[in-house]
């Protein structure tokens, strides 16, 4: 019997109507427990890089930051390896950078504070570079974007750091592939933008958990306010259609990381809505799995057509519980 249920386990999640879904991990800790994990999803969909510099006294060397990121892109030559830039201020401090801000999540956070500090962001992207040479697989992401030309002028700095580090690898005869890069939509100011977007960049990963909070105007860690926090809300689900259906008109491929993709009622109405990428903690893996062998995208869809038009999370949620209830 645990055959069968482990065989089944490692089935592909392909939906009852035929759908591939591709499942990533979110990853962060460079411990080897960890690489284990990401051996089960086609890749990995988000590092967190600020987490190896969370665990540190001081900002990580070059040297130190390649020895990490080679690690990670070693272990998956054949998989998509999206590794993001650091992300701190907010909720992510750095004991060796204080930041004292009255409104740290509106504040100096993420590509922010990197593109005010483009030393720290070139050795971070020289170190992801050196670490690909000889490998294909690196997607370098970009958080807390919320204008243009933040993505111009981190993708410049992207380019002298390509520059930099091609010519180094050639000196030693090998090979530096293009590194895609992407954008994280997680500031709804973006949700006005994505035609722009997409001109500029490879591929989009929609962070819920960020998008949830400034939609709503709910911070994502306060208990006093953690009922009105909720994804299902039908505000951010119209908004998360709206950037499915702008990335399929585009052509920009797609995946969400926040923890939404990682919940099963998350996971279903994401696929109804036509996203195919979905990234998550590697502990959700196989029920995620098991949600879509069981669901089909047919069904699924003449639900969120009700459901976009609800007025509650809560109706949203009972919706999809029901649904998933009845496969069992
Ligand atoms: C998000 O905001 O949804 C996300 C994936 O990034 P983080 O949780 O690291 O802010
Ligand atoms: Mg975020």
């Amino acid at each position: 019997l645990f055959e069968k249920i482990d065989s089944e386990a490692d089935a592909p999640p392909i939906t009852q109507d035929g759908q591939r879904v591709s499942l990533m991990v979110n990853a962060g800790l460079s411990a080897d427990l960890e690489l284990d994990q990401y051996r089960q999803g086609d890749g990995v969909g988000l590092y967190r890089t600020e987490i190896p510099f969370m665990m540190r006294e001081r900002f990580p060397s070059e040297r130190e930051q390649y020895e990490i990121y080679k690690h990670v892109l070693v272990t998956h030559p054949n998989k998509e390896i999206t590794m993001r830039t650091l992300d701190v201020g907010g909720d992510k401090p750095l004991a060796y950078f204080p930041i004292s801000e009255e409104n740290p999540f509106l504040g100096w956070r993420g590509i922010r504070l990197t593109l005010d500090h483009p030393d720290i962001f070139l050795v971070q992207v020289r170190a992801m570079l050196r670490a690909s040479i000889g490998l294909s697989n690196l997607h370098i992401l970009l958080p807390m974007i919320s204008s243009l030309n933040e993505v111009d002028e981190a993708k410049r700095l992207i380019k002298q750091a390509f520059l930099e580090v091609k010519s180094e690898a050639m000196e030693q005869d090998q090979m530096l592939s293009k590194p895609a890069v992407g954008v994280m939509l997680e500031v709804p100011a973006v949700l006005f933008q994505l035609p722009q977007l997409a001109e500029r960049v490879d591929f989009f990963s929609v962070g819920t958990n960020d998008m949830t909070q400034y939609l709503l105007a709910v911070d994502r860690n306060n208990p006093r306010v953690a009922s009105l926090y909720s994804s299902y809300h039908p505000s951010v689900l119209n908004a998360l259609q709206q950037i499915q259906q702008v990335a399929a008109q585009y052509n920009v491929p797609v995946t969400v990381c926040g923890e939404l993709a990682g919940e099963p009622r998350g996971a279903l109405i994401l696929i109804a809505m036509g996203y195919r990428k979905l990234s998550m903690n590697a502990h959700s893996l196989r029920k995620i799995s098991w949600v879509i062998r069981n669901m089909s995208i047919h069904d699924s869809r003449q639900m969120l057509s009700e459901i976009l038009n609800y007025d509650s999370p809560m109706a949203v949620q009972e919706a999809l519980s029901e649904y998933l209830e009845a496969k069992g």
